[in-house]
């Protein structure tokens, strides 16, 4: 077998491998970046919504940001509209075109001085003495030992670098939101709000999107409870029942599915030799279903702990806990208030989220975040989201 060296190796070209890989490369370390798709970015598993929090990673470029959106409309299930504005809730503010915005983030990994290879697939993990040593990987049927000081596994929704270093990273059903998406044109759409659909009717344990992505086109999506789908009541049932009532003039030109992680953060994501970014980490905001911006943060974070624990020789899980504690403290906190959140939301019968929605109709929220929008809720019903308040305090 073909063997290889680096000082790090990281599995997966999504946001978080990217950023992670540039960081450490930043620092002057010598690191792989491999990616079993042959194209970095493609296919897209995304409704492609981030907040303008993404400024704080990168200077947004129009050659990867489709449009430019103002707030969101959410609709209660009986069509109750609740308008929100302001730049910091996860999946609004810029709708992305990821299959370019992957790139750029993979090619500014390169430039830092990142090997990227493309259709390399990692397929098992080298182990020494309890220590990831580095990765085993495929590339066009020939098989390569690829070794390296810290395997970091940026593998996504379905990763397995994790469980192969005895991480328990298993999801349950309920602890999954399953997708499907339609890229439509020739739709009369609002191209200043993203919109959101509420209701167990149109996305039981989830919701309908619709995220502008200039002129007359837009993301067009369901997300709905992994234990919710079943024959004849999956995603794309929901969505294709969605679109006919809504759009009998769109055209669809192109269709995804895919999978978002809802558990909330694992308890532990580092081992020795080893670091989880991303989804593989179950760092998704469980309410929302947005990832893209705590995957890039926990990829700076996690290029930056690596690259000090490389220069000391000391990748011992006890060194990496550096990144766990940071980024915990970075939003550790919002991802527990948007798994709390989404317990209670998703557990609600229609008419109570009717009720909800009621009580907000014709209020402009005026910030654009999950707490403000759970807090002027529980402003206005305190006695039926009296759970939900104690549980946020
Ligand atoms: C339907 C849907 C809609 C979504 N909408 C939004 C949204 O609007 N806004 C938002 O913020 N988030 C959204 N998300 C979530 C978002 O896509 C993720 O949180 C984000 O992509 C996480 O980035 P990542 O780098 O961790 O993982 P990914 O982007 O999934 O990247 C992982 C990469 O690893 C590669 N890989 C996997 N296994 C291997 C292997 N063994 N060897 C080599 N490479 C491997 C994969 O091919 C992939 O390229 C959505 C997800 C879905 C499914």
């Amino acid at each position: 077998m073909k063997e290889d060296r680096h000082d790090v190796v990281v599995v997966g070209a999504g946001p978080a491998g990217s950023v992670t890989a540039r960081i450490a490369a930043e620092h002057g370390l010598d690191v792989l970046l491999i990616e079993r798709n042959q194209e970095i970015g493609v296919p897209v598993k995304c409704a492609e919504g981030v907040s303008k929090e993404i400024r704080k990673f990168v200077a947004p470029d129009k050659k990867w940001v489709c449009a430019e959106v103002k707030g969101a409309n959410i609709y209660g299930p009986d069509g109750t509209k609740v308008v929100m504005s302001g730049e910091n809730m996860d999946e609004v503010g810029y709708v992305l075109e990821r299959r370019i915005f992957d790139k750029f983030l993979a090619s500014e990994a390169a430039r830092a001085g990142a090997e990227v290879r493309v259709k390399t697939e990692a397929y098992g993990i080298i182990e020494e003495e309890g220590y990831a040593k580095g990765i085993y990987a495929r590339a066009m049927g020939e098989d390569t030992r690829i070794y390296a000081d810290i395997v970091v596994g940026a593998d996504g929704v379905e990763s397995k670098v994790g469980r192969w270093a005895g991480i328990d990273t298993r999801l349950r059903p309920s602890n999954i939101s399953v997708g499907a998406e339609f890229l439509m044109c020739n739709i009369d759409l609002n191209k200043d709000y993203s919109e959101f659909f509420i209701g167990s009717e149109i996305a039981p344990k989830g919701y309908a999107w619709i995220f502008p992505k200039g002129g007359d086109c837009a993301n067009v999506g369901i997300g709905i409870g992994g234990d919710m789908s079943g024959e004849k009541h999956r995603a794309i049932d929901y969505l294709n029942a969605f679109v006919r009532n809504r759009f009998p003039e769109g055209k669809v030109v192109a269709e995804m599915y895919g999978a978002v992680p809802l558990s909330g953060p694992l308890n532990e994501n580092v081992a020795d030799g080893l670091v989880l970014v991303g989804d593989a980490a179950r760092q998704v905001n469980a309410l929302t279903g947005g990832g893209i911006t705590y995957a890039m943060h926990a990829g700076e974070i996690a290029g930056d702990v690596i690259a000090k624990a490389v220069q000391e020789k000391d990748l011992s899980k006890k060194r990496l806990m550096e990144y766990e504690s940071r980024w915990r403290s970075a939003f550790g906190k919002r991802l527990e208030t948007g798994l709390k959140a989404k317990k209670f939301f998703f557990n609600l019968p229609d008419e109570d989220l009717n009720t909800l929605a009621h009580s907000l109709a014709g209020v402009r929220i005026n910030e654009l975040t999950p707490l403000a929008l759970l807090m002027e809720l529980v402003k206005r019903n305190p006695k039926m989201l009296m759970g939900l308040a104690k549980m946020l305090l």
